[in-house]
């Protein structure tokens, strides 16, 4: 209901039912800039539409920035990472034109999958976040787990009464990212209700799976060859595959860190002479 002053009181002054308008249509951006933009504006000789279209510009800009920020808290990403600090000389196996491809975010769209395979400490983590973070900043729903947490959540949900309502609210997410797959052994039940999570999302949502285990392993990890095929049918239908063996990025430059270390030992503290081994 629009609020007015009653007759025997002083009018409000504008500013302040303005200001509680603004408040309840959720226009946060124009209430605060409207009068330095009323000032620049009258500065500039801009007309009235202009001033108008200048304000609700600013008001989209941080509708969108919010909206990005509201997506990444609801992804529970452990950290945020992005491309621009990955450093694909670092892992020659990695399809470098298939990740930025992928960065494009066409595979949520499509409903496809990403399975980013190597020994630990090749970025795939790394990756998967940069992913996740790409799919927020172009809207798309995203959340993170690791495989273990996924499927304690699952068992917990399932003591609890609410295994349903879990798996609507995993199934609904656009992007779901299980990382660390085969890092720790899943119980019977774990493994059944994860590959119920893979199988309602398939052709439905898109999945990125990262894991250490090459596929012909993945059976110790669901501990039925059943189980495992089915999954391995779904999953990979629709997949790309990112190959990430390569030396750990975690050792590599911590032997690099050791050996600036080292040269910086061998300079005499005194002199700045190098000094021979
Ligand atoms: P994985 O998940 O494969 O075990 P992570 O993604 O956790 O590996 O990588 C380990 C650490 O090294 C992280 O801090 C990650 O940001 C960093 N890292 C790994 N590979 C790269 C790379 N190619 N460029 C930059 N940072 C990297
Ligand atoms: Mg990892």
């Amino acid at each position: 209901m629009i609020e007015t002053a009653p007759h025997n009181q002083k009018p409000e002054p504008p500013q302040l039912l303005l200001a509680h308008h603004l408040r309840k249509l959720k226009l946060p951006t124009f209430l605060r800039e409207y009068d330095k933009i009323a000032k620049e504006a009258a500065a500039a000789g801009l007309d009235h539409p202009r001033y108008l279209l200048r304000l609700a510009e600013l008001e989209l800009i941080d509708r969108e920035r919010r909206m990005v920020e509201r997506r990444i808290r609801a992804a529970r990403f452990p950290a945020v990472k992005s491309l621009d600090t990955f450093d694909f000389l670092a892992i020659p196996s990695l399809n470098k034109p298939l990740v930025l491809e992928l960065a494009r975010c066409e595979f949520v769209l499509a409903r496809e999958n990403v399975i980013a395979l190597g020994n630990s400490g090749t970025g795939k983590t790394h990756i998967a976040l940069a992913l996740g973070l790409a799919a927020c900043q172009r809207g798309f729903s995203v959340a993170f787990l690791t495989a273990a947490s996924l499927a304690s959540q699952l068992m917990e949900a399932r003591d609890e009464r609410r295994l349903i309502k879990l798996q609507q609210s995993l199934a609904g997410v656009q992007l779901l990212i299980v990382d660390e797959l085969g890092y720790v052994p899943l119980s019977q039940t774990g493994a059944e209700l994860l590959f119920d999570v893979f199988s309602q999302r398939y052709e439905r949502g898109a999945t990125i799976v990262t894991s250490n285990l090459p596929f012909e392993d993945w059976t110790s990890v669901f501990a039925s060859e059943r189980l495992t095929g089915a999954l391995l049918d779904r999953l990979t239908h629709h997949v790309h595959i990112l190959e990430m063996n390569g030396e750990s990025y975690r050792l590599k430059t911590s032997s690099a860190r050791k050996r600036r270390r080292a040269s910086v030992e061998a300079i005499d503290p005194d002199t700045g002479e190098i000094l021979s081994p």
